[in-house]
């Protein structure tokens, strides 16, 4: 439902509960984030069903560190209850990345089916898993990122915003979107992503939309946008008016 990607200093918990606050008028069941932790380089998540102020008091109690990239998630279910297990971000079978959705993968059984006959593992009910999932295969196939990345998105079918992390690229956060919104802000040394501009505004108002079926990747220092088969695409800047 509403999505929040971050790269740059050593805040990103901070960007990331502010930007989900601020999304919360789309209405959600559960929220969840995963930083990538400054200090050793683990890849840490917390996720609640229920309000964001649930979440905040399970991080209070179980702190997850601070680090400098992240994404954060609050949930509106369509596949699979509001349970804790269901909400995002969700892992892929490694523990080693982390995925959030908004949206809708409409051949989520068919490759579901097809991890499962290869002896992978699903721990929730939603659609969302089966992108984690895969991707965590074809990272390994590749050992790039974006390569991976881009081979998942090109086999889902139906509506989405994704957003990933992999512990092994700090520094970088991959998004992609089909008949669903992706947004980048444009920061100094930071960059964002947001399924809204509401996600990052109170930090930036230099903002790029992201075109149907389009991928972007962002650093702390570069954003790149290309199609779902890596040719890159130009982006034109706009300022946001917003009243804040
Ligand atoms: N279909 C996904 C789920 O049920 C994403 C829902 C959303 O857009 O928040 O987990």
């Amino acid at each position: 439902c509403g999505i929040v990607g971050y790269v740059g200093s050593d805040r990103s918990l901070e960007v990331l509960l502010g930007g989900l606050k601020r999304l919360e008028y789309r209405g959600y069941d559960s929220a969840g984030v995963a930083v990538i932790d400054a200090r050793d380089g683990s890849l840490n998540v917390a996720k609640r069903a229920g309000k964001l102020g649930v979440l905040e008091d399970e991080l209070q109690r179980h702190p997850i560190g601070n680090g400098a990239t992240g994404i954060g998630h609050t949930r509106w279910a369509t596949h699979g209850g509001p349970t804790d297990r269901n909400a995002h971000p969700h892992l892929g079978d490694d523990g080693r990345l982390a995925v959030i959705h908004n949206g809708i993968i409409e051949n989520f059984a068919a490759l579901r089916d097809e991890l499962l006959a290869e002896g992978f593992a699903f721990t929730s009910e939603t659609d969302t898993e089966v992108a984690a999932v895969l991707l965590g295969r074809e990272y390994r196939a590749t050992g790039d990122l974006v390569e991976a990345f881009r081979r998942v998105v090109s086999r889902l079918d139906g509506a989405f915003t994704l957003l990933a992390v992999h512990q092994e690229q700090p520094g970088v956060v991959v998004g992609a979107r089909r008949n669903s919104p992706l947004v980048i802000g444009l920061g100094d040394g930071e960059n964002f992503l947001g399924s809204d501009v509401a996600a990052f505004v109170e930090h930036t108002r230099r903002a790029v939309a992201i075109g149907q079926d389009q991928i972007v990747v962002i650093t702390p220092d570069e954003v790149a946008v290309t199609d779902f088969d890596g040719a890159g695409v130009e982006v034109e800047p706009f300022e946001v008016a917003w009243d804040a």
